[in-house]
């Protein structure tokens, strides 16, 4: 159990802490994409996301109208 799993991370190579916007690790230079552009993929996905949702609700919608 931890007490703040956010709080904090530590590098995957060296277990340094890291900052959590920090692009790479100060102590062995690791690259983290996860920090480095983790959000803009996440918000990226997100509206994929919707935009494929959006695009199957038409679709099922056009299929029902025609079926009628
Ligand atoms: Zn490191």
């Amino acid at each position: 159990m931890t007490a703040a799993p956010q709080a904090t991370p530590h590098c995957a190579v060296c277990g340094a802490p890291v900052a959590s916007d920090a692009p790479r690790c100060p102590s062995c230079g690791l690259s983290r994409p996860a920090a480095q552009g983790g959000s803009v993929l996440g918000r990226h996905g997100l509206w994929t996301i919707g935009a494929v949702l959006l695009a199957v609700y038409v679709v099922v919608l056009l299929i029902v109208a025609a079926a009628k």
